[in-house]
């Protein structure tokens, strides 16, 4: 475990948290910092910086926990909608390189916006369709 990592250190019970599911794998506590109340973070306990660090049978695990947290969440709420979201590597809006499932409650109206649409030029979708591919 890395010593400086904040959810390495709430799984291990030096930082309280507000624990809403554990088991021997899988930690779901509150976000401090709600997006809407409710909003709760999904992570494993084993210390992977992202989501690709993520070993695929204990990733498996996880989703299916993460639906049924989503759920939960989303009745407690009583909310209409929910996101689901991860980021991956600072550039990408990640600050706890500990990987995690943001779970989003939604309410109509509540002002939150997905990200903003860009285009393709000519060619350019196709492109990258084919990049993507070759990565694969
Ligand atoms: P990220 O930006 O890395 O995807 O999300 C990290 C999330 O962790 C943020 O939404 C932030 O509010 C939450 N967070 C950071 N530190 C703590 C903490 O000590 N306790 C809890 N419960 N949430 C935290
Ligand atoms: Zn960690």
């Amino acid at each position: 475990m890395p010593e400086n990592c904040i959810f390495c250190k709430i799984i291990e019970g030096n930082i309280p948290s507000s624990k809403v599911y554990e088991d021997d794998k899988v930690l779901a506590f509150l976000d401090i910092g709600p997006v809407n109340k409710g909003h709760t973070l999904v992570i494993p306990k084993l210390h992977c910086e992202t989501l690709f660090d993520v070993p695929d049978e204990l990733l498996q695990y996880l989703i299916t926990k993460v639906k049924k947290i989503a759920n939960a969440v989303m009745k407690a709420a009583d909310a209409g909608g929910l996101n689901i979201g991860v980021s991956n590597y600072p550039t990408a809006g990640q600050v706890v390189p500990h990987a995690h499932f943001h779970l989003m409650p939604r309410h109509a109206g509540d002002g939150l916006r997905h990200w903003p649409q860009g285009r393709y030029a000519e060619g350019e979708m196709e492109e990258f369709r084919k990049k993507i591919i070759d990565e694969l």
